[in-house]
């Protein structure tokens, strides 16, 4: 149990950051979610989550492609939550396009919301881990922060940064008791997944559910989609004492996608 421990994880109303966020509140944690939607379309996801953890639970609909607003964020979860021990960097973007169409902005705006975010919202925290000499740091990166595929330039070097980060800050951090690790997940049947199915499933005139498996198989030896709850298991044990010495790593949850 990680009873008495406060959990922030950005991205949460949906896909695999819920699923993280879920497994926190079963845990017993103390949580801050987080995504996009107001404050009354997230009630229902709120009792559920308190339900789980039988603490408090709040809501942030911080737009993370604002630094001032990742800032506010930590602020709000520290002033509701007491402090945060445990940050989850979930939030992400994905947009494809072939390097030489990429649009500008599409770019700018990716790499904020999956690298400069977690950035921001790192630094933030950081320090009260520091005081407290206990934190963890984890972020969800991708078999695309480890490989590549063609028309991700911006998605793959928001994940391969993102790794480098986290291994530096694990270097910073070192023997102070706070850990920082990125878990890369292999395909996930989310809404960022379902709108690249929609796309094949359109080009080449297929079914949706024969898309599923085409999108599946091209990369992912298991033929099976990971579960965002099992990435909710993984994140939970990073968070326990058993994983003091799990630092610096970048952990794969791919079906086998990243096997050399
Ligand atoms: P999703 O689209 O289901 O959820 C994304 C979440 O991020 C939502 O809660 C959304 O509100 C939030 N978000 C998006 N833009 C934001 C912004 N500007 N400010 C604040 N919040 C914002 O996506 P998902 O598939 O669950 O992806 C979650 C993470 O996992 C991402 O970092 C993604 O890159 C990574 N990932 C996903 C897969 C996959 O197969 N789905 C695989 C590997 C890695």
């Amino acid at each position: 149990s990680l009873r008495g421990k406060c959990a922030v994880v950005t991205g949460s109303t949906s896909g695999i950051g819920r699923g993280i966020v879920t497994q926190f509140a079963k845990a017993g944690c103390r949580v801050l979610f987080h995504g996009l939607e107001s404050e009354s379309q997230v009630s229902s996801l709120k009792e559920e989550l308190a339900s789980f953890s039988k603490d408090k639970v709040v809501y942030s609909g911080a737009n993370l492609a604002d630094a001032e607003q990742c800032q506010a964020l930590i602020e709000l979860a520290t002033k509701e939550l007491g402090k945060v021990d445990i940050l989850v960097n979930n939030a992400g973007v994905q947009f494809t396009a072939p390097v030489q169409d990429f649009p500008v902005e599409k770019w700018k705006w990716l790499i904020d919301v999956n690298l400069n975010a977690p950035f921001h919202l790192t630094r933030t925290v950081i320090p009260q881990m520091y005081e407290r000499k206990w934190g963890r740091l984890i972020h969800i990166a991708s078999a695309h922060g480890k490989v590549a595929s063609k028309n991700k330039t911006a998605y793959c070097a928001s994940k391969h940064g993102i790794i480098g980060f986290s291994k530096s800050v694990a270097l910073e951090a070192a023997g102070t008791g706070v850990t920082s690790n990125c878990i890369c997940p292999g395909w996930v049947l989310t809404p960022l997944v379902k709108q690249q199915i929609e796309r094949i499933s359109k080009e080449k005139a297929i079914s949706f559910d024969a898309a599923k498996m085409e999108l599946l198989l091209e990369k992912q030896p298991s033929g099976e989609y990971v579960d965002p709850e099992d990435l909710g298991a993984f994140a939970v044990f990073l968070s326990t004492d058993a994983a003091s010495q799990v630092t610096g790593a970048a952990l794969s949850m791919d079906g086998g996608w990243t096997v050399p």
